[in-house]
């Protein structure tokens, strides 16, 4: 581990730290950790609090990030972010428009995808979330391979083409004229939208436009996590019932 990268420390109980690796002293309820002993040591290295706890040091990777850093908007949950990726095939090399960056979390999952040779632009109306979502980008590690632009979607795409579209923002029928000369066939447009109404008003702008795309699907992702215990394994009684509803058109 090197000064000034991030680590992740992680305790006894599974509690997770993401701490910059520096010379300086990082309070814990199990005791000060004197973080200057991480450099030069491998990850997966241990180093103990005063009072004799061990924390082990993880390479963080994007969940841990999205997991540490500022939120404005709300983000896409990870169970959304990953059927958009495989349901869209979004691969290594992509070029993905997207729009709204809002808290950066979505666009990390996707620049993460995409790797070095591919490119996410994401458009983001408000500027305070624009600036939340720089930051968050470069704290993953992204910004090279990421173009965060200040300017609402809805007045059109700059950029003369794309592998696909893929949009959190209120009325992604708003985008479907720019789509439709952007998008290269085989592309996939993709609509995350909280609400059912949404999807309606949505199909209802598409009628214009369907002879452009295959046809639609729209799709909602329910993830049922289990407890393991000793004595009994079951779904836990408690989950994350509804996220949003995710339309997928592939253009033709
Ligand atoms: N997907 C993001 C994430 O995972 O962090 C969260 C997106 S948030 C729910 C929706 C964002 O869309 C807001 O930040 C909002 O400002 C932005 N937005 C709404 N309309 C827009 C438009 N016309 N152009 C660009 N951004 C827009």
């Amino acid at each position: 581990m090197k000064e000034g990268e991030r680590v992740l420390l992680v305790d006894k109980r599974g509690k997770r730290y993401l701490v910059k690796v520096e010379d300086r002293e990082f309070h814990t309820d199990l005791g000060i950790l004197k973080l200057g002993e991480l450099i030069g040591k491998p990850y997966g290295s241990r180093i103990e609090t005063h009072k004799g706890e061990t924390f082990v040091a993880l390479k963080p990777d994007i969940n841990d990030i999205i997991a540490k850093m500022k939120r404005g908007p709300q983000i896409v949950h990870p169970k959304d972010a990953g059927i958009i990726i495989a349901y869209a095939g979004i691969s290594p090399g992509d070029t993905v428009i997207e729009a709204g960056a809002g808290s950066g979390a979505l666009t990390i999952f996707l620049a993460n995808t995409v790797g070095p040779q591919g490119r996410v632009i994401s458009y983001e109306v408000r500027k305070d979330f624009y600036e939340i979502a720089k930051r968050n980008i470069e704290l993953a590690g992204f910004s090279e391979r990421v173009t965060l632009k200040n300017k609402n979607i809805y007045d059109g795409i700059d950029e003369e083409s794309a592998d696909h579209i893929v949009l959190d923002l209120p009325q992604p029928e708003n985008v479907l004229p720019y789509a439709v000369e952007v998008l290269r066939p085989g592309g996939y447009f993709v609509a995350y939208t909280p609400c059912m109404n949404q999807v309606h008003r949505f199909f209802q702008a598409f009628q214009e436009y369907r002879d452009h795309f295959m046809r639609p699907r729209v799709v909602e992702v329910l993830v049922r996590e289990h407890e393991v215990k000793k004595e009994c394994m079951r779904p836990k009684t408690t989950m994350l019932a509804h996220t949003g509803y995710i339309t997928f058109l592939r253009k033709l």
